[in-house]
């Protein structure tokens, strides 16, 4: 029997009580979450399961846009060969390499900015950040549709923490203007994870520089896509660095791999360093996986990855459009499908698996209750056939009521 599905004694220890709850509202929400295990390595095809009971599906769902997370194995191996796989220690003790330095100064050309600081993931990069720059007193706002990590950056900063709603620039203004703290963080995604719509960043920067405050954007979603050779929002909306003074980049999207980095000026970078704790007190990333990453960057210039990527995008909207499958705005490669109720989107996502078709659905308290929705991800790897069998398997499965 599954464990939610024990209901501990009344004597049981409160902890032991309180768990066995919250899996039980977990189950009863239709919003319980379950790891699927890939036996095969991340592509557009992977297998699922062991021995006799192997599916294989057609991805969508993956963050790998560019196709890049399983063409770095060589290039890992071979850096592997030469460091070996741990890098000992923190980057402050001895655990910081030659490598390191590389991508680091390769990551700061490339989105145009004087420093890069690697991270051991995003979610370690926002926290640090907003934590180090931030601090009881000050004000951080962010987009209410912010990526969890630049949540919980905000909660541990001790800051006045505020949020306004999704895109929402005149509310944000108001709140920039009403602040008594000198110090305020203006925080956002630049294309939003669950949504794949694009903050105004042009606009953000603007307001930031009339109202004195520092803004940040979390490019996890917009690096390898946006911009010339995928440079990333930054050159996307030609902003300088000024305009844009704090810059997160992730490795595990577009770029395919693991890790993440900040990149700003050099007295930031250079406070970081300092302050960061996420920084300071974690094992350095792998050397060899910074090699693979310096490997992934190159590939990453390529403008024909980028250009088939636009092309699955535009003709899996089109086509979808054609079908009357309501798809939210967005240019990106995240082209959610909105369902609404939790039990609907998870319908729809178990009868494409019969299809060998894998679409996540994504729930609260993911994404806001009552948008539960089927999160499409696209690729440069998906070809027109493979975009083909998404669209029969919707056209089969997504009810007529949910279409235009
Ligand atoms: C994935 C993601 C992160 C976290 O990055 P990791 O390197 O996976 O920890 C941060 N911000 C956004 C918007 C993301 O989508």
């Amino acid at each position: 029997m599954p464990s939610h599905s024990d209901t501990p004694a009344a004597n049981a220890p409160i902890w032991q009580q309180r768990v066995a709850k919250a899996n039980q509202q977990r189950h009863a929400a239709s919003q319980w979450r379950s790891r699927r295990t890939l036996s095969s390595a991340q592509a557009v095809e992977v297998r699922l399961g062991e021995g006799n009971e192997q599916q294989t599906l057609l991805n969508f769902c993956s963050n790998d846009y560019l196709g890049l997370a399983n063409q770095a194995g060589e290039d890992l191996a071979s850096a592997a060969r030469e460091w070996g796989l741990g890098s000992g220690a923190s980057h402050l003790v001895c655990g910081h390499s030659s490598v390191h330095d590389e991508l680091e100064r390769a990551l700061a050309r490339y989105t145009g900015y004087p420093k890069a600081l690697l991270f051991s993931t995003g979610f370690m990069a926002n926290l640090g950040c907003i934590n180090a720059l931030a601090q009881r007193g000050d004000l951080v706002v962010q987009d209410k549709l912010n990526h969890a990590s630049l949540i919980d950056g905000a909660l541990l900063s001790r800051a006045d923490f505020q949020r306004y709603r999704h895109l929402d620039y005149p509310q944000l203004q108001r709140r920039l203007q009403k602040r008594d703290a000198d110090m305020a963080l203006v925080v956002s995604d630049s294309i939003f994870s669950m949504d794949g719509d694009l903050a105004d960043v042009a606009q953000l920067a603007n307001l930031c520089e009339q109202q004195n405050a520092m803004l940040m954007i979390d490019d996890a979603h917009g690096l390898g896509i946006l911009g010339e050779q995928g440079r990333g929002v930054r050159n996307h909306f030609g902003l300088t660095s000024q305009q844009l003074p704090l810059y997160i980049g992730t490795l595990g999207k577009a770029l395919g791999g693991f890790g993440a980095f900040a990149a700003a000026d050099e007295a930031t970078i250079d406070y970081l360093v300092q302050f960061a704790r996420p920084y300071i007190y974690t094992t350095a990333l792998p050397p060899a996986v910074a090699a693979a990453m310096l490997a992934n960057l190159e590939r990453m210039h390529d403008d024909r990855l980028r250009q088939q990527l636009q092309a699955a995008i535009g003709y899996f909207r089109q086509q979808a459009k054609a079908l009357g499958l309501q798809l939210m705005p967005s240019d990106s490669p995240i082209q959610p499908l909105m369902v609404g109720a939790e039990d609907d989107a998870l319908a729809i996502s178990k009868a494409l698996e019969q299809d060998n078709i894998w679409v996540t659905a994504i729930r609260p308290p993911t994404v806001p209750e009552g948008s539960s929705r089927l999160r499409i991800t696209l690729t440069a790897a998906h070809t027109q056939q493979h975009l083909d069998r998404l669209l029969q398997a919707l056209d089969r499965h997504v009810p007529e009521e949910q279409r235009a």
